[in-house]
């Protein structure tokens, strides 16, 4: 098994401190391999590096910065089934999930940018008579990217390719826990002839390496994807120094199914919405709201499917949930199924942790779990859990729907199920949540605005929001 190494000026190096973390498969329970538990001087090292190639890459001919990351796309493609099985034997994520979702995704972010910046244009303001503004947008300089654990190469080139293609250079963070698919892309990159210093990645702990991105001055922007008090934490640090930040935080989603939805439709795709990636997507459903008249059917039906999902092996085909991604997540899942009983509310099926034979027999496994019987204010409503639980509520009215939809702090993303499409737009327009889904759910058109309201996060991704963000706008203006 490969040991991981930072990669740092186009070379793999070991952390400066010498110190390494376990890498843990967490279908075992078991330490698979070591990573850096690198700090602020590898930081240092990795800034320095991408400070230097920061002149070159911005300068380089869009045509030619684009083919280097088509040519890192490509190689993504060519190795998708040996990446697919470290993505999951690093999550614990079904390797059928990752051969379909995670690693495609990652060489259509690769992609879709490596093209992108190739159609980008500038502006032009003419004052008549008098003056002709035109707008420029260049690069910002060194970006620190930091990404989370539950779609790790994903979310890492989710980031990373904006932010090369806009012309910046990077240093990139990729979860301690998931860290191996960004070891694998590095050595991609170097065989895909990108230069030394633009990408730059090192690992370790979110405190001590994360922190250091954040804090070093020569980093002007931090796009993160994580939990809510970790951006809170990272926006205190980059606010005094003006940076600028992207920030894509937690949700609690709501899913809301009104009586006139198409009814199989509404149950399976809310079957996947709920425990694709044992619910560790921050865009799963987990408050599902059920207009009264239709919420004795639909949990019926729901529990019957939910009984019937595969917990299991990642490594077998007919596995639809997985292992989380931690002991330590586990338990917090499992604190959260106890909390709902503790609240008043009825377990209908899971609630367990499952312990499986054979290889996987001190992995970590958690039932998908259904609660009824909790008032939207509890905790259990209220707070992300980020695992396979969810809860069903019933209600009367659209409005009361909406308020319930409403009823949180989060605002990331919403799904809601109705065959009436005045209903749709009406009750679409008055979530609060960056993104809303009608009749569909994770359906991802990449030229999309991404990204929450409230405590969800700031700013989004995707599309050219993303290349803007990479960069900044210089207005010249010329008197006539
Ligand atoms: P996390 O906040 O614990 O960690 C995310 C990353 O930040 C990791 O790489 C971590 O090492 C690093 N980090 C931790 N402390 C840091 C600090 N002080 N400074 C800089 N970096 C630091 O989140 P997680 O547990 O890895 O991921 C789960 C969370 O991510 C959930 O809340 C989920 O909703 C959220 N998420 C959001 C989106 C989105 O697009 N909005 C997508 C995926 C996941």
């Amino acid at each position: 098994m490969d040991q991981i190494l930072n990669y740092i000026d186009g070379k793999h190096f070991e952390p400066v401190a010498g110190k390494y973390l376990e890498n843990i498969n967490p279908a075992e329970g078991k330490t698979y391999g070591m990573l850096p538990d690198s700090d602020a001087e590898d930081v240092k090292l990795a800034v320095k590096a991408a400070s230097a190639a920061f002149a070159s890459w911005s300068a380089m001919p869009l045509s030619k910065r684009s083919a280097i990351l088509l040519a890192i796309a490509d190689l993504i493609d060519r190795d998708l089934d040996k990446l697919a099985l470290a993505e999951s034997m690093d999550q614990g994520k079904p390797l059928k999930l990752a051969k379909a979702v995670d690693i495609p995704r990652a060489s259509a972010n690769m992609r879709f940018y490596a093209t992108a910046s190739m159609h980008t244009s500038s502006e032009s303001h003419f004052m008549e008579g008098e003056a002709i503004n035109y707008t420029t947008r260049t690069a910002i300089g060194v970006a620190g990217c930091i990404s989370p654990w539950n779609l790790p190469l994903y979310l890492f080139t989710w980031k990373i390719a904006p932010a090369l293609a806009a012309g910046c250079t990077v240093v990139a963070k990729p979860s301690e826990l998931t860290p191996m698919t960004a070891y694998l892309f590095s050595k991609l990159c170097i065989e895909a002839g990108l230069p030394a210093g633009v990408l730059n990645i090192v690992h370790g702990l979110g405190g001590k390496v994360g922190q250091a991105i954040v804090e070093h001055p020569e980093v002007r922007a931090i796009s993160f994807t994580g939990g809510t008090v970790t951006g809170k934490t990272i926006a205190a640090t980059a606010a005094p120094m003006f940076k600028k930040l992207s920030l894509e935080l937690g949700g609690k989603n709501p899913n809301l199914i009104f009586a006139d939805c198409d009814f199989e439709q509404a149950v399976s795709t809310s079957i996947n919405s709920s425990f694709s990636n044992q619910g560790e997507i921050c865009l799963c459903g987990s408050r599902i709201l059920v207009e009264r008249s239709l919420y004795q059917k639909f949990v019926d039906e729901f529990v019957k499917r939910t009984k019937e999902l595969t917990v299991g092996d990642p490594l077998d085909e007919k596995t639809r949930v997985g292992a989380l991604v931690s002991e330590g997540h586990m338990n917090k899942v499992l604190s959260y199924i106890d909390l709902a009983k503790k609240e008043g509310g009825k377990i209908l099926c899971g609630g367990k942790r499952v312990v499986l034979s054979g290889r996987c027999a001190t992995g970590y496994f958690v039932e998908p779990t259904v609660v009824v019987g909790l008032d939207q204010s509890c905790r259990t409503n209220q707070e992300e859990i980020f695992g396979p639980v969810v809860t069903i509520m019933p209600f009367d009215t659209e409005e009361e729907a909406i308020s319930y939809a409403n009823s949180n702090a989060y605002g990331l993303s919403a799904t809601l199920w109705t065959e009436n499409l005045k209903r749709a737009h009406r009750v679409a327009h008055q979530i609060k949540s960056g993104i809303i889904w009608v009749n569909c759910w994770l359906l991802r058109d990449l030229r999309t605005p991404f990204g929450g309201m409230k405590q969800s996060g700031i700013g989004r991704e995707g599309g050219w929001e993303a290349l803007r963000f990479f960069t900044e706008a210089k207005n010249v203006c010329i008197k006539l």
